[in-house]
């Protein structure tokens, strides 16, 4: 008889198993919804690819990935063939290759994992596995929820408006609206055009959409694959959303008549850390640097710029240098996050003479605790590549934003900054000093800026409200709950 059955362990715990998409913006919300059902009692096993488990290893130490006893990591492989150099083993992968490999390669290793999880249930060591959770931009554990008859539960790493255009990908595939039909319509004003056909987003253009759809290409990898993960997700699956409903109240409105079952639990209150035990368990792939955190003590109260692309963007030596100098010339104070692979095909170089000019007001470090930055007193604005997740942790922060979008969900993520909750203006993607200098000067000391601030601080108070007992996001996650343990 095992443990279980005579009752050695205590109450049986539901036990839930994650799988994150394997890059740092999916990785950290999918950790906190973690974090969140460990705090109502589940048992939980992480899922890690062997790649980010040895960086994770890297950044957070040697016993980092021992967890606790019911917070347990597991790792998986990712098919990928080795990086070379093992000092570049410390950046994102590519992402279609990274895709093309959980379409084909992640179920086996996931199945064998879930068995192994079993037997150890069966030895009465651990619960067994009740529910999975996983990333809605892979397809492998909605199959291997099928094979082990376990209820899977799909998250959303993107906002609801992110969601639901990636759910209509294939009404604006059907309609032929994409593919481009040539390169002349990246420039023709054809980007411009009203999408009318997609519920939920008003007067969004097709420039506003995840830019996997801007391509010429009928069989582009990437939107085929989106296509296909889209399709895949059952309409009776729960899906659960890292947003508000005052945030994104139309988009999540029109999803939940494709999706009856959805749950927008965000965003995740930073309480969370403030259990001692869970405060240990980061999701950072990267080392923090602890003088971000030291250099914003010396600083006056909402001066400086906080500046960071995130774990993917990357862009040209020429555009670094733009920004560089247009916040050298702002004279405001300053901290960027640059990440060593941030310039393409080249290493950061930064002239003597713009050190000399901004030591005195600034700090350049690779990595830092994202969230305890934006929540420093010391920053007065954000300039970010918005992605979702960047996104929230500045709504929860009240802190405006300069929006520069790379790719992904992160024009859709700047329209609702700057044009629906009206926190944030936009940087030219060709971008240039002197509107740099501009657009800082707007919004550190500007009238706009003043306002967009304003704004900014009256959804950081919903979106508090909102997380706290009686608020729509914390009311959501106990039905979730609830459902999953019923
Ligand atoms: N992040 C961090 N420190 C950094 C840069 C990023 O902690 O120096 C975290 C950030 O708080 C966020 C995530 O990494 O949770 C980045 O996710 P996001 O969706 O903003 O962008 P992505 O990296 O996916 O483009």
């Amino acid at each position: 008889k095992s443990n279980w059955e005579m009752g050695n362990i205590e109450e049986r715990k539901p036990h839930a198993v994650f799988t994150p998409y394997p890059l740092q913006g999916h990785i950290n919300p999918l950790f906190k919804l973690a974090k969140l059902l460990h705090l109502r009692g589940f048992h939980i096993t992480f899922v890690h690819t062997e790649y980010n488990h040895k960086r994770y290893l890297k950044s957070r130490g040697p016993n980092a990935f021992d967890g606790l006893p019911d917070f347990r990591f597991e790792t998986i492989p990712d098919g990928l063939p080795p990086l070379d150099d093992d000092a570049n083993g410390d950046v994102s992968q590519d992402i279609p290759s990274l895709s093309d490999s959980i379409r084909k390669n992640f179920l086996q290793p996931f199945c064998n994992l879930l068995t192994r999880l079993n037997h150890s249930a069966t030895a009465g060591l651990i619960p067994p596995v009740t529910c999975l959770v996983t990333d809605c931009f892979m397809n492998f554990p909605i199959q291997a929820a099928q094979e082990f008859s376990v209820p899977v539960l799909i998250f959303s790493p993107v906002g609801a408006g992110a969601f639901a255009s990636f759910i209509h990908f294939a009404t604006l595939f059907d309609r032929g609206i994409i593919p481009l039909k040539d390169e002349s319509y990246l420039t023709n004003g054809y980007l411009d055009t009203k999408v009318d056909c997609i519920p939920g987003l008003q007067n969004f253009r097709l420039k506003d959409l995840p830019s996997f759809i801007i391509t010429t290409d009928p069989n582009d990898f990437m939107l085929e694959y989106f296509l296909e993960v889209a399709k895949r997700i059952p309409r009776d699956s729960a899906i659960v959303l890292n947003t508000f409903d005052e945030l994104e109240r139309d988009a999540l409105n029109s999803l939940s008549s494709v999706f009856p079952s959805l749950y927008a639990v965000g965003p995740f209150p930073s309480f969370l850390d403030q259990s001692p035990h869970l405060a240990s368990l980061g999701s950072n792939l990267w080392k923090e640097d602890p003088k971000c955190l030291e250099w914003l003590e010396s600083q006056e109260p909402r001066s400086v710029v906080y500046v960071n692309f995130g774990s993917i963007t990357v862009m040209t030596s020429e555009q670094l240098l733009e920004f560089a100098w247009g916040l050298a010339h702002s004279k405001k104070p300053f901290l960027w996050i640059i990440r060593p692979d941030l310039v393409i095909g080249g290493s950061v170089i930064l002239s003597s003479e713009f050190v000399n000019e901004t030591k005195d007001r600034s700090l350049i470090a690779s990595w830092c605790p994202q969230e305890q930055v934006l929540n420093h007193p010391s920053v007065g604005g954000f300039l970010t590549h918005c992605g979702w997740n960047s996104t929230t942790e500045s709504v929860c922060a009240g802190v405006p934003m300069l929006c520069w979008p790379f790719f992904a969900d992160q024009p859709t993520n700047r329209r609702y900054i700057c044009n629906e909750w009206e926190i944030g203006v936009e940087i030219d993607n060709n971008v240039k000093r002197d509107e740099i200098e501009k657009l800082i000067n707007e919004l550190m000391v500007g009238e706009k800026g003043k306002k967009m601030r304003q704004k900014a601080m009256e959804l950081k108070k919903r979106a508090d409200e909102e997380t706290r007992p009686g608020g729509s996001s914390y009311m959501n996650l106990d039905k979730l709950i609830n459902m999953l343990l019923n």
